[in-house]
């Protein structure tokens, strides 16, 4: 490799960039940047590191994975009391699979958006790391990336208290000036992202000569990589190899959003990969690709995600592919967010600060479903 094409800490800088936040105090922003920058990691290498090694298990297909959580993580909700009945929901829904849980969690507080702007011209709510939820409050906001990393760690903190088994914490690998503070260097050589086991690069910010996939190339975590049915072959096989150029076990995670319309793309999916030898799983998120839009709220239906589900399972078998992991937006509590039979909306209990979520009675519904399909 040429000095040029090498890659540090800050060589993401150097591609085109989706979904960064324009500050408008520039300089309070490189302050807080560097003020994160001297914080010591949060998550250490050992742990990093188990989680890796449970992660090359999935990908040999011995573990599955249940990954959930919130779409947004609130500041508000960062408080011991919520994440105890987070975690202990998350727990109590990996022991139906026996699965490795992974939390959108400790760190899910940036979100990727189609528009800026909202109709009515109001910037649009970016996550409590950018910006307020509260609709005269949304200029991007530098100081609030300290509560980013501050929550972050308590969460984290939480977690090594709870008596359950072990549960990992992923989010999206959004925005980079922040994430990139956390990247910490190893004495085996390798750079370590230290706010999360396991981040993810969402299907607006995964092409492979974009800044999100060249700054996660360079990072040692297991990665997931969001599919969306606008992926064309040179776009799959080139992010996965970028991504995992030497093929190993555990690397890289295929999360498939298609949508129950467009899952039959998988099977092109599969196809690529076994044309290029790809070393890659798959996991499903079958919430993304099947948002609808309900007397103004976004919702999901559960009879599509529990069709897209089906669909998933059908398709990998016939292709020889082990499923590794089904990727769920949920919560404990008792919302009206995604539906089912065509019920109403109740908005009082319409709580979401982004994508609509299953209670826990629809969560538990459609993993006692996934845990019927595994034990086939
Ligand atoms: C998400 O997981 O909340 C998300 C924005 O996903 P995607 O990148 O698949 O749209
Ligand atoms: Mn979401």
């Amino acid at each position: 490799m040429n000095q040029e094409n090498e890659w540090n800490v800050d060589s993401w800088k150097k591609y085109p960039i989706q979904q960064q936040p324009v500050y408008q105090d520039e300089h309070l922003y490189q302050e807080t940047v560097q003020k994160l920058k001297k914080l010591p990691g949060i998550l250490s290498f050992d742990e990093i590191n188990n989680f890796k090694n449970e992660m090359i298990k999935v990908s040999k297909g011995e573990k599955f994975i249940l990954q959930l959580g919130d779409c947004a993580e609130m500041y508000t909700e960062c408080t011991e009391e919520h994440w105890k009945e987070k975690f202990s929901f998350y727990d109590s829904m990996g022991q139906i699979l026996n699965a490795i849980v992974i939390g959108r969690t400790c760190g899910q507080f940036a979100k990727p958006r189609t528009q800026l702007h909202e109709k009515d011209g109001t910037l649009n709510y970016r996550g409590d790391l950018i910006n307020s939820l509260s609709r005269d409050d949304r200029d991007p906001d530098p100081l609030r990336l300290l509560l980013g990393a501050h929550y972050s760690k308590k969460g984290i903190d939480a977690l090594r208290k709870y008596k359950g088994q072990q549960i990992w914490v992923s989010h999206e690998c959004l925005h980079l000036g922040y994430e990139s503070t956390f990247v910490k260097l190893h004495e085996d050589n390798q750079y370590y992202l230290s706010n999360t086991h396991f981040p993810w690069i969402g299907d607006r910010t995964r092409l492979y000569e974009h800044a999100h996939c060249n700054f996660i190339k360079g990072i040692y975590n297991p990665i997931g990589v969001k599919i969306g049915w606008t992926i064309n072959k040179s776009e799959f096989v080139n992010v996965i190899k970028l991504l995992n150029p030497k093929n190993e076990d555990g690397r890289v995670f295929a999360i498939i959003r298609l949508g129950k319309n467009k899952l039959d793309k998988l099977k092109d999916i599969i196809n690529w990969k076994n044309d290029e030898k790809l070393n890659v799983s798959f996991f499903l998120d079958p919430m993304h690709g099947n948002g609808l839009e309900k007397n103004g709220h976004k919702i999901r239906r559960i009879e599509d995600i529990m069709f897209e589900i089906q669909h998933f399972f059908n398709i990998l078998e016939q292709n020889n592919e082990q499923p590794a992991g089904i990727h769920l937006e949920c919560t404990p509590y008792d919302v009206s967010e995604c539906i089912e039979n065509d019920e109403e909306i109740n908005p009082k209990m319409y709580t979401t600060a982004c994508d609509p979520r299953l209670n826990f009675r629809q969560a538990r519904k459609i993993i006692v479903f996934v845990n019927t399909l595994l034990k086939k």
